[in-house]
């Protein structure tokens, strides 16, 4: 494994707050990329398949979410359309799209950082992964895994965004100023 700190180091390596750790990872990529921090991975046993953060400015695609980003690597990973045994870990508790997504590639669990009351789909607002039936599959679903860091990462980019829209308007109002 690749620049691992010591902090890391003394974790158990097949734990869900490691793995999380490692979805992290993806998340700080996608914040560095300027687009909402969501990481998340894969594992099949103790092994990770599959990773993928929030791409969907850099790849203009509305559906470029880490989850369904991560999901089609394992797909193809596993030569497979079905996810059985393995885990899917996010940083934030899955979309609409992304729940429904999981839902058809029947991984066994989900295990998400932080909830999304206003628009989760794990029991932030409706509940797509452990409604079978109607739906055809159930995850296992564990909630609030390293909750607080996932959480801050997503609260620290929106201040950041709003910070920026507050300089810009400022540097606009000045150009107008000048050119008056
Ligand atoms: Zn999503």
């Amino acid at each position: 494994m690749d620049g691992l700190t010591t902090e890391e180091e003394s974790f158990d390596f097949s734990s869900d707050a490691f793995f999380m750790q490692q979805a992290l990872r993806g998340a700080r990529k996608a914040y560095a990329a300027m687009e909402v921090p969501v990481g998340a991975v894969i594992t099949r046993g103790d092994e990770i398949i599959a990773r993928g953060w929030n791409q969907v400015e850099l790849l203009k695609d509305a559906t470029a979410h880490a989850e369904m980003l991560a999901l089609g690597a394992a797909q193809e990973a596993l030569g497979d359309w079905r996810l059985d045994g393995c885990t899917l870990y996010v940083t934030k508790e899955p979309c609409p799209m992304c729940a429904g997504a999981i839902v058809h590639c029947r991984p066994d669990r989900v295990v998400f950082g932080c909830s999304d009351p206003k628009a989760g789909a794990a029991g932030g607002w409706i509940n797509l992964l452990e409604s079978a039936p109607p739906l055809n599959h159930t995850c296992q679903v564990t909630r609030g895994v390293l909750g607080q860091e996932c959480l801050d990462i997503v609260q620290s980019f929106f201040r950041e965004a709003r910070e920026r829209k507050k300089q810009e308007k400022i540097m606009r109002r000045l150009e107008d100023e000048k050119k008056a």
